[in-house]
This record gives C-alpha cells, structure tokens and sequence, in this order.
C-alpha cells in the first residue's frame, strides 16, 4: 500500500481518462451515453457511476472519494456537496423510524440541530451522552440502539471521545458507530484503527484546507456507501465539480499542511499558556488537557484547534476583552470555518448565539469569554507577534 503523502498526490489518478497530468474539471451535467439499451440500463442503475449523469456521480467525486477511503482505510467512500449533507445522508441510511441514537452532548452546531430537532420527527430518538464518560455512552444502550454517533475532538470545546472503547462497545451490541473526523482530518486520527464503522468529513475544512469550497465526505463499508449514495441521490446532496476539483487539489497537500498546522499550535498554546492576560488555554497537545493521555494514544498529531479563555473581572468583563481583543488582531481573522492555510478566531458563544441551548452552552463548554482559534500555516513568529499586540492592548 503507498504511503499516504504518495497516495495523497497519485490516488484515484485513473479516473482521469485524459493524457493531462492533472485531472480537468469535468463541468457537465451529464454524458454521451450508449445506444445500445441494455448498457444504458446498465449505466443508468449503477452506484456513483462517474459518467451518466452528475446527481448520480462524476470522474473527480470519483477520484477524491477513491482517495479519502485510502486515507480512512475503509473500503469505499462518497463526496457530497457539504459536510452536513454528509452527517445528515449518513444518519438517516443508519437509522429508521422506532430506533434509537446515542450522541454527545456538545457536537458540531448543525449536528446538534439535526440530531435535536430533526430526528424527533422522523420518530428516532436520540440520548445525549458525557463523551469523556465512557460508562455513560454503555448504560444508554437500549434494545432500539442502532447508531453511536461520536466527534472527537469536538467543537468548540475539545473533549476527547474514547474511540477504542466506542468501536468495541459496537461491536460487541452490534450497533453501528460514526465518528465526525473533521477537526483531526486522517493524518492526525484514523477511527477505522479503533474498530469505528463510518468516518465522516466536513471537507471544507483541513481536507479542502484553502477556505475556497465546501464538502462533504462518508467513509465506510460498500454496503453502507450504496445506501448513503442512494440518499444523496434523491436528497441531490452531490458535490459540484468545481469544488471536487478544488478538494483534489487541496488534498495533495494535506500531510505537509496537517504537519506545519499541529506544530505552529502546539508552539502557540504552550505560548499562550504562560501569558498573564489569558485565564486558560484548551489544547490536546498539552499536558494540562484532562484527556491528553487519551489524546496521545489515539491521535499522531493535535491539530490546530484550540481554545482560550480570557483573564477578566467575571464573564461580562472577559466578555469585553474578547471583543476587544478581536479588534485588534491583524494575522487572526475573524470568521466562521476553520482548517484553512490562514488563521482564525472566532467567539463560538456569538456564533451559535441563536442556535444553542442554555443548557447544551454550559455542558458544552461555550463559556462566554471564550475565544476558538483555528491556527493556520503562517510563520509562527508572526502569529506570536501578533496575539502578544492584541492582548497587551487589553484593558
Ligand atoms: C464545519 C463542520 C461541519 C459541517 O460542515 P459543512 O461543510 O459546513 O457543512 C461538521 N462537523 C464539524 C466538526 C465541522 O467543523
């Protein structure tokens, strides 16, 4: 098998049926097909067939998913148009009306939605779990438990999920588990390793890596692919080929990305805890992480996600100094996302202000002085040098 910074640039490469080094955008909606009806039917049953017509697939879609089941070390994999459209068509191709979910209590906002609000309708329901408490994901099993639906680390709050303990207590039940791989992407944590069924991607993020698409991806067995295809099919979840094209080439250089990333954070954190102004510092990467032992055993790396919390005269004035501190910075952006080449602050309590629950806000973290930073790839010096700016400034 090649090894992953070789597959990350040649994987897939035969759904290029050109003589071009690099793959061109196929901008088509559909394709010649043949005369004869039998292969016509053929074509037109088949599962993620690259060339009938593009709801059904495409010769990229093809090529990335290809690539992304190499990295998960699954058997196959699909694109679609968005990380939610991936979370969402996964879910509903595990679960039918009458079973059972066990989730988190914090999960990325719009799974959060989708999990609270959605499934109720569609008559599943959904046990919302400590995910640093192993015990308590085991005594939420019911006899209707058809999917353990996992994110680690999680958003925005970074809390560890046992992922070796999730994939045999599945096994074991015979329940199904799903893990949001998003924030550690396949270089710094690969779930299949620990017995997790299905990986899921927000490919916007460190996969695409350039903040200029958005995308989706479902990793998993064959059988479960076919049934996720079929959903995004009449859903119309499909990725578009302009952003496959930007994913492809994103990918090529998601190892020397992931690299530089997890080691400006690291540097950065370590920075950031010693300072005088910050009142805490949220980062897997460091000792002081309640989780870091487990962190170590099941990641390569730590991503570039981390979390302060402002010193201050309680939460209203750490409050104002975020404000104040967002205000100041020149490198850090404010905006939402976060994976990209360039580095991001955002305040999550503002974000998901109209989105989360009081109670999911304090069991999940989102204390209102606290600020996530998605660090990017930057000269460590100068990202350094300006977080020291802003917050000396603070009053
Ligand atoms: C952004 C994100 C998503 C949703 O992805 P979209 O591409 O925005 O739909 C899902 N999970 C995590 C952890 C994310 O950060």
């Amino acid at each position: 098998m090649q090894r992953t910074e070789t597959a990350l640039v040649h994987q897939g490469e035969h759904f290029n049926t050109t003589s071009a080094v690099v793959s061109p955008i196929f901008q088509t909606s559909t394709y010649y097909a043949d005369n004869d009806l039998d292969i016509y039917i053929e074509a037109a049953t088949a599962t993620k067939h690259p060339t009938f017509y593009h709801r059904h697939g495409n010769p990229t879609n093809s090529q990335v998913a290809e690539l992304l089941a190499h990295l998960e070390q699954t058997e196959d994999a699909l694109v679609l148009a968005t990380g939610m459209a991936a979370i969402s068509t996964a879910v509903l191709a595990a679960v039918q009306a009458g079973d059972h979910v066990i989730a988190q209590h914090a999960h990325y906002s719009g799974a959060s939605l989708f999990l609270r609000e959605f499934l109720a309708d569609y008559g599943v329901a959904v046990t919302f779990v400590d995910q640093t408490d192993n015990e308590a994901i085991a005594a939420a099993i019911r006899p209707e438990t058809k999917l353990i639906y996992v994110e680690t680390p999680s958003n925005p709050n970074l809390a560890i999920t046992d992922l070796a303990f999730v994939g045999k207590l599945g096994k074991e039940h015979g329940i199904l588990t799903m893990v949001d791989n998003t924030f550690s992407s396949p270089i710094n944590q690969q779930p299949h390793v620990f017995g997790i069924d299905v990986i899921l991607h927000s490919a916007t993020k460190y996969l695409g890596g350039h903040s200029d698409l958005t995308a989706g991806a479902v990793c998993g067995t064959k059988v479960f692919i076919d049934k996720v295809w079929k959903r995004s099919l009449v859903l119309g979840a499909s990725l578009s080929p302009f952003d496959s094209w930007l994913l492809l080439r994103g990918l090529k250089t998601l190892a020397l990305r992931v690299r530089q990333i997890n080691e400006n954070a690291l540097q950065l954190a370590q920075w950031l805890d010693g300072h005088q102004a910050v009142r805490a510092v949220t980062y897997v990467g460091l000792p002081s992480h309640p989780q870091h032992a487990l962190a170590k055993e099941q990641m390569r790396g730590f991503t570039g996600m981390l979390c302060i919390e402002l010193e201050g005269a309680g939460e209203a004035d750490q409050f104002a100094k975020a404000q104040q501190l967002l205000g100041t910075l020149k490198v850090f952006s404010n905006a939402a996302s976060l994976g990209g080449v360039e580095s991001l602050i955002v305040h999550p309590a503002s974000m998901w202000g109209g989105h989360h629950a009081v109670e999911q806000k304090t069991i999940g973290g989102i204390k209102l002085g606290l600020l996530r930073i998605s660090v990017g790839i930057e000269h460590i010096d100068d990202l350094l040098a300006d977080l020291a700016q802003g917050l000396a400034k603070l009053s």
